[in-house]
């Protein structure tokens, strides 16, 4: 569960990013925010995992205050959570494996040696691999891959990780629409295999009615539709 209570993120600036937001994202379940460019969507998914402190209020994850963590607890808290970004954020110079292994380092101890990876490890980066299908890629380096394709070893790399809850950033927005469609699909069948917990931003309504289980629209910091997906106005 991830649990917001009237949470504020005021930027340095002055702006505000979050404006009183108040919900809760049940385990399990698959969430897509959407609303304009400037409407507060990055804030509260980066509010999840600590990278955009809480000004006030509450937030909570799996039983965990978020605002205030800092040091190992944050990094504990992080360990469970993983993050999918527009720019895949690859180590596009080393194999497909190289890239997925690196989500098994959320769980080393700190200090531990880059690189020593056990065959446990190695398992499980295989599997995340052949559950977004290209395991046939395994020793390409990233940089060959194409755009679709990256964003799943992107999508192999939070599997290996095995976390609980998945956070998304604009995962598609550098696809093209088919791809874009195919990497959602992609994403939402390993989401619902594994039953993980899911918020992602998309700037398209039609892939949000496409793949969510929840939409919640955002305007200026706050919530402004909140409801099951095809009960989404174009308003939003
Ligand atoms: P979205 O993801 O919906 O485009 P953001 O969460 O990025 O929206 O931004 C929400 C508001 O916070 C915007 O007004 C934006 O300009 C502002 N903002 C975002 N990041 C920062 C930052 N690091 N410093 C100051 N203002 C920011
Ligand atoms: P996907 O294949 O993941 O849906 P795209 O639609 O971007 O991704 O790519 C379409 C096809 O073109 C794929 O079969 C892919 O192998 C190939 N391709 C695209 N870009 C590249 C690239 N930079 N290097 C190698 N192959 C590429």
């Amino acid at each position: 569960m991830i649990s917001f209570r009237d949470v504020h993120v005021t930027y340095p600036t002055g702006t505000k990013g979050l404006d009183g937001v108040s919900l809760e994202i049940p385990d399990g379940q698959f969430v897509v925010v959407v609303g304009l460019s400037g409407a507060g969507k990055s804030t509260l998914i980066r509010a999840i995992n600590g990278l955009v402190p809480v000004t006030s209020g509450e937030l909570e994850v799996g039983g965990q205050r978020v605002d205030g963590a800092r040091g190992g607890k944050l990094r504990r808290l992080r360990a469970d959570v993983g993050m999918i970004f527009q720019g895949f954020n690859l180590v596009t110079r080393v194999s497909v494996l190289k890239n997925v292994l690196m989500g098994r380092l959320a769980h080393a101890p700190v200090g531990s040696l880059f690189g020593l990876y056990g065959a446990a490890d190695k398992d499980i980066a295989f599997d995340a691999l052949d559950r977004v299908g290209i395991i046939d890629k395994a020793y390409v380096r990233a940089s060959q891959l194409s755009g679709g394709q990256q964003q799943r070893v992107a999508i192999a790399r939070v599997l290996a990780q095995q976390a609980q809850v998945v956070l998304a950033d604009e995962p598609v927005a550098s696809l093209d629409p088919p791809t874009a469609n195919a990497v959602m699909a992609d994403l939402r069948r390993v989401q619902r295999e594994l039953g993980i917990t899911t918020v992602v931003n998309l700037h398209f309504l039609d892939l949000a009615r496409t793949f969510a289980d929840r939409i919640i629209g955002m305007r200026a910091g706050k919530v402004v539709f909140d409801g099951p997906a095809d009960k989404v106005d174009d308003t939003v």
